[in-house]
């Protein structure tokens, strides 16, 4: 900027944007080192329905850092994004995570991937994903793939077309964060979409906050008309499963029932505690 100016414009020095930078630059490297020595893990966190039955599981990155302990996904997803590195560690998460579902995919229990928007609009997206299925022999019924509306503001017809090719193939596809981001309700008729997950920032003041009480009980309506099914994020108190359980089937994912640990603990836990149970009917009644 200052020498576009002609060097005569001074350039205030700003140390907050300085640390930023480099911090940001810092981390990107760090994470690519992550990715090419394998440092990520995965985590799971259950959904429930209102029996308190474990039907599907999010799967959630994380990054034990060496020197800065467990980094969010929340800070390091949205660097990645700003490069290509989410497209490697995307696939990279896809590929651990049909893993996974092949070994839960006979309690019928699904999976859901976190896919961003970057990752989804990569040109062979579909076609790669099919080819991973059939790699790991995961049947595409139980893995829903959770995308956000940011996804809906550019190039909606490549998007329908994706979504639709996907559905096709026999994947859900799941509104992360709904409520949250520009979306008009008009987009909900032109997506082929199994689910709708409510944010938490919605679920937070249930039940005592009327105004979050009306806008979830709308999003609910909305979704038993279209026939869509529903995952409340962030159910963190008996009366917020009440209010929920009151008005709708749906499922539960939050710190009241689960929250989010290594996805070998949640393994063990399944094939030791569900070998007697039997066979659950299919999530897509829900
Ligand atoms: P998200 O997809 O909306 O995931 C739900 C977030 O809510 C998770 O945060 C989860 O730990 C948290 N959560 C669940 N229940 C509760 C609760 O009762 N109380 C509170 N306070 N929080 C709860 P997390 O794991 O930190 O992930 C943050 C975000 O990072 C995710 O939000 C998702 O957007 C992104 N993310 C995580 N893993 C991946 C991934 O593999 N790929 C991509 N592209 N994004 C990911
Ligand atoms: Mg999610
Ligand atoms: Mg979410
Ligand atoms: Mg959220």
């Amino acid at each position: 900027q200052a020498k576009q100016a002609g060097g005569r414009q001074l350039v205030v020095f700003d140390p907050v944007m300085a640390t930023n930078f480099q911090q940001t630059f810092e981390l990107e490297n760090e994470l690519l080192h992550a990715l090419q020595t394998q440092a990520f893990e995965l985590y799971l966190q259950p959904q429930v329905d209102a029996q308190a039955q474990v039907r599907a599981a999010e799967v959630l990155l994380r990054w034990p850092h060496p020197t800065k302990g467990m980094i969010s996904p929340a800070l390091f997803i949205p660097i990645a994004e700003k490069s290509h590195l989410i497209v490697d560690l995307g696939w990279w998460v896809v590929e651990e995570s049909l893993k996974i579902a092949q070994q839960i995919q006979n309690r019928q229990i699904m999976l859901a991937i976190n896919i961003s928007a970057r990752h989804f609009r990569q040109q062979n997206f579909v076609s790669h994903l099919f080819y991973l299925l059939n790699q790991y022999q995961v049947e595409a019924q139980y893995i829903t793939l959770e995308i956000t509306e940011s996804l809906v503001i550019d190039d909606i017809q490549d998007l329908v077309t994706k979504m639709q090719a996907l559905k096709a193939l026999g994947f859900h596809l799941s509104i992360d964060d709904f409520g949250t981001g520009y979306s008009s309700l008009a987009y909900l008729k032109r997506l082929p979409i199994h689910e709708l997950k409510i944010d938490r920032s919605f679920i937070k003041d249930l039940p005592a906050d009327k105004d979050a009480a009306a806008l979830v009980e709308a999003i609910l309506a909305v979704a038993d008309k279209m026939q869509l099914r529903v995952v409340a994020e962030g159910v963190e108190t008996q009366e917020q499963a009440d209010f929920l359980n009151q008005r709708a089937q749906l499922l539960h994912q939050g710190y009241f029932f689960a929250r989010p640990q290594s996805a070998q603990v949640w393994l063990k836990t399944w094939q030791s505690s569900m070998q007697g149970l039997p066979r659950m009917t299919a999530l897509a009644k829900f």
